[in-house]
């Protein structure tokens, strides 16, 4: 099913990860045998001290965006 909408993140973001552990999709990767951080394909993860967004495995559930400490993330249509 093609999405309507998508996650976007701003420059307010401060890299404290706290997206990257309250995403299920990466919560559900993370219960795989075979897991592995640098490999997994991630819904969101940190990188240089600033989150990134994976758009191909988000699922825009909005989890992430209650949980962002400094309303760096947001949900909007495309
Ligand atoms: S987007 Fe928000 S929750 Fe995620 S790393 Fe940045 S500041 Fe933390
Ligand atoms: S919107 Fe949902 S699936 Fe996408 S990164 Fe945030 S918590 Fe994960």
């Amino acid at each position: 099913m093609a999405k309507d909408k998508k996650l976007v993140q701003s420059l307010n973001c401060n890299g404290c990860g706290i997206c990257v552990t309250v995403c299920p999709t990466n919560i559900k990767l993370s219960k795989a045998e075979d897991f592995d951080v640098d490999k997994a394909k991630l819904a969101i993860f940190v990188t240089n001290g600033e989150a990134v967004i994976d758009s191909n495995t988000c699922i825009v559930c909005g989890i992430c965006t209650r949980n962002c400490p400094v309303g760096s993330l947001a949900i909007v249509p495309i």
